[in-house]
């Protein structure tokens, strides 16, 4: 299909489908970040999401067995392009969307995609990030939260802190020391674990302003089955989390540019973060290489 039909199609699946209400800027308690748990305060946000996700517009690059659209860079930016000219809502964003998923298309096996990438793509499952510790922040090296190997499955105990959504969230993407006579930069594994599992549970963080989105997530002898949960190879942690990392980089280099526009913001204020090239990010070099991110260039904020 050449490109001019594929944004006249787009254009009009555009038109008919899109609800009134996502063509509005998103209120701060529409946020759609799926999961299990979902509470959908405006029904459209539901339906939007659910039409996206049946066209694969959720995630527009990713291949089309794991719920993505399969579309090629200039597709996905057509798709881009045409959600901003009516103003569209992105229809789901989340770390499962921005971060974990684009390191499991890289480096997760073909069994973790299928049972993860499809339920990203669709919203069923909400994701948070296990990195920081009580006293692990900036040294995110000297992380003590151990994964025992036990063959066939993993031990997992330790705690983690300023979880953001950890309380609302399914799966969990975190980095554990596995190696423990390793120099300490070494010997981490970056895993999934699933929070409904035995052992794992959060307590929020109030902030002085009375709330917050942060907890602490503790794990007390959790067990996962190694071959879901090792993303990569062991010891080598590294490979998936560099992944992860850097779209967390570029997720809060964006948010900061954001916050830097003075409101009322405009489609013009998005060009003006993300109309210079990539290489204005001072981490391109590690960005270029990524797998896209479905929302990373023009989700309607
Ligand atoms: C909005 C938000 C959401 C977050 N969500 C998550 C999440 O979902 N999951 C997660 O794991 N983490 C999350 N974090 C945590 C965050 O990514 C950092 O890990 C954490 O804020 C830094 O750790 P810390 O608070 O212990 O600070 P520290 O590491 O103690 O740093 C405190 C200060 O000291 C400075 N500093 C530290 N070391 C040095 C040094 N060697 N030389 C000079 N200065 C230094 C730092 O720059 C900083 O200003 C979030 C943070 C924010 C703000």
């Amino acid at each position: 299909m050449s490109l001019e039909t594929f944004r006249a199609e787009t254009r009009s699946w555009l038109e008919e489908h899109c609800p009134v209400s996502m063509r509005t800027p998103m209120a701060a308690d529409e946020y759609p970040g799926g999961g299990r748990r979902a509470r959908f305060k405006n029904p459209e946000t539901k339906v939007w999401l659910a039409l996206c996700a049946s066209k694969g517009f959720t995630a527009p690059t990713w291949p089309t067995e794991y719920g993505g659209a399969g579309l090629n860079v200039d597709e996905a930016q057509i798709l881009r392009q045409e959600m901003m000219r009516i103003k569209a809502r992105a229809p789901l964003v989340g770390m499962g969307l921005s971060m974990i998923g684009p390191a499991l298309v890289e480096f997760g096996t073909d069994e973790q995609k299928s049972e993860h990438l499809p339920k990203i793509a669709s919203g069923e499952i909400w994701w948070c990030q296990g990195y920081s510790e009580p006293n692990s922040g900036s040294d995110l090296a000297s992380l003590q939260t151990k994964a025992i190997d036990k063959g066939d499955h993993f031990e997992i105990t330790g705690s983690k802190v300023w979880t953001s959504y950890a309380d609302k969230s399914d799966w969990i993407f975190c980095l554990v020391r596995t190696d423990f006579e390793a120099t300490k930069h070494t010997g981490i594994s970056f895993v999934l674990i699933d929070m409904a599992s035995k052992g794992v549970s959060t307590r929020p963080i109030k902030l002085i302003s009375g709330k917050s989105p942060f907890c602490e997530t503790f794990f007390d002898e959790v067990q996962e089955r190694r071959r879901r949960m090792l993303i990569g190879r062991r010891q080598r942690g590294v490979d998936g989390s560099k992944t992860a990392f850097a779209l967390t980089s570029v997720n809060h280099d964006w948010r900061r540019r954001w916050r830097a526009i003075p409101e009322p913001r405009s489609p013009t204020s998005r060009r003006l973060i993300w109309g210079r090239p990539m290489a204005s990010l001072q981490i391109s070099p590690c960005v270029k290489k990524l797998p896209s991110t479905p929302w990373m260039t023009g989700p309607s904020v």
